[in-house]
């Protein structure tokens, strides 16, 4: 059993002022492997308070330094990626092969702000000013459970790369991962204070960071819903925000596309970490004219799809996180089966497995008015749309309060860059679901505000001070 009882604060691990415990499970089997020892508000004010001694000498410190800082916490941070992947699989549910790259990413977002750092100049001058970018002060990095060591490590390392100091407050659910997260990021030996991590609920702790005057930005990763909340809390100080939300992504698959290719890749960038990913590609778009093509090939590649024990090499999807996400997920596929047609899944656990597990589902005779169509179902359900010309296509991608990703598969590349331009999401991935660790992540309308990653990630972390007169040059 794990027993995890102490939080970071100031550079030391100090047993929280909260005393609630919090059970954790495993989602592979249902059971109970632990308990966590919840922050309250006063940890949550401590934190903020450590965070804000440490920012007037941290935010002085050169870019070398911070980059020094940023290739010790990668260092740390690898050293223990096994340690990482398997606290994902355990608490998590995660498979292998997604909990070690998730473990990677990790360690590798310090090494990509590393870069951005190496590439950014604080200075440049517009026309007669001189405009410097300056680090905002004290940070709230809020963190979900689908990737909770993932977005720990990607939030910290770009506001360190900006010189802005922390409080993390990660996914109660991840307290096993966070554990060994913050035992790497304490290895890096950084200045007491400069990073914090508090982990608590999110209406005590995550309410605290999104109010208090002394933090200058939240950049959250989660629902939509607690991204309304953050924003409304965070309105009464003029907080800055990153918001990344949810999705309802669409796959475009363009009537000239190999659906022999095509369809495998939209059904790998659906069922994407168990379904549990904001970018899955879940509403999959295809000519009406290849319908019956396309529904013989899905069922092949879902099929083919291995359902399993995290620990099995070979299975891309694993349990749901929670009991709480089995039962949610159930009910959409309840709702499928009333709103559209089953093509491949349904309801109840794949034979075999009792834990928090899902059939994969395939839905097809969807429209875009349906509620599975419409809302994040956040599991590995997909739906099938048709059209009948490009332009429906476009628009019914674009017909939703979302806009993180979307996917265009074609054989024709100039043509899928023009389908791309009139799509309305963050990013766009052409014949691939791939990830750029340097290029801007976020989503448009109800995905989110602001970026992160590279520059425009990095600049969500400080404000611009012009500097105006004779002596500015
Ligand atoms: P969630 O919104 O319930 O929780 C996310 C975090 O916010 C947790 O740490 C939680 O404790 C905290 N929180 C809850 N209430 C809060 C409040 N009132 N104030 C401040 N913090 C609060 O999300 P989840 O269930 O953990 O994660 C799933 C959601 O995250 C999905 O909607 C998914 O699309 C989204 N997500 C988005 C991205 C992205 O980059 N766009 C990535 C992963 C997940």
């Amino acid at each position: 059993m794990h027993k995890i009882e102490h939080i970071y604060i100031n550079g030391t691990f100090v047993t929280p002022h909260g005393h609630e415990q919090f059970d954790l499970f495993n989602p592979t089997t249902g059971q109970i492997i632990g308990q966590v020892r919840l922050a309250d508000a006063e940890d949550t004010r401590s934190a903020i308070a450590a965070a804000k001694r440490a920012f007037p000498a941290f935010s002085r410190t050169t870019k070398q330094e911070r980059i020094a800082m940023l290739h010790r916490l990668h260092d740390a941070v690898l050293a223990r990626v096994d340690q990482i992947a398997d606290a994902t699989i355990e608490e998590y549910g995660a498979p292998l092969s997604r909990a070690t790259w998730g473990a990677r990413y990790a360690a590798d977002s310090f090494m990509s702000a590393a870069k951005t750092l190496e590439d950014y100049s604080f200075t440049r001058r517009i026309a007669t000013t001189s405009v410097v970018m300056e680090p905002l002060g004290v940070v709230g990095l809020i963190t979900p459970w689908n990737a909770n060591a993932g977005f720990i490590c990607n939030k910290l390392a770009m506001a360190i790369a900006a010189g802005c100091t922390a409080v993390i407050k990660p996914s109660e659910m991840s307290a096993i991962q966070t554990q060994v997260v913050t035992e790497c990021l304490h290895a890096a030996g950084l200045p007491p204070g400069v990073f914090n991590i508090v982990t608590g609920r999110g209406d005590v702790v995550g309410a605290d960071l999104s109010s208090h005057p002394d933090v200058a930005k939240i950049s959250f990763t989660g629902s939509t819903a607690v991204g309304k909340t953050i924003m409304r809390a965070g309105a009464e100080t003029m907080k800055r925000i990153t918001l990344e939300l949810g999705g309802k992504s669409p796959t475009l698959i363009l009537d000239d596309a190999d659906l022999r290719t095509a369809i495998p890749l939209a059904i790998s960038a659906g069922f994407a970490n168990s379904g549990q990913a904001c970018i899955a590609g879940t509403r999959i778009l295809v000519p009406e004219a290849h319908l019956p093509e396309v529904l013989e090939l899905t069922k092949a590649a879902v099929a083919a799809v291995k359902v399993g024990h995290p620990r099995d090499p070979g299975t891309t999807i694993g349990p749901m996180v929670s009991a709480k996400q089995y039962e949610r997920v159930q009910n959409y596929i309840r709702i499928g089966m009333q709103e559209a047609t089953l093509l491949i899944g349904g309801e109840g656990h794949p034979d075999g497995l009792d834990g928090y597990f899902i059939k994969p589902t395939v839905f097809f005779n969807v429209t875009n008015d349906m509620k599975i169509a419409r809302e994040e179902i956040f599991g590995p359900v997909l739906c099938i749309l048709s059209y009948r010309t490009e332009d429906e296509a476009i628009a019914i991608a674009n017909d939703t309060v979302y806009g993180l990703q979307a996917y265009v598969l074609s054989s024709d590349v100039k043509r899928a860059r023009a389908v791309a331009s009139r799509l309305e999401a963050g990013r766009v991935l052409i014949n691939n679901a791939q990830h750029d660790p340097l290029a801007p992540f976020g989503g448009f309308k109800q995905s989110g505000i602001g970026r992160e990653q590279g520059i425009f990630g990095l600049e969500a972390y400080l404000e611009p001070k012009a500097i105006l007169g004779v002596d500015a040059a």
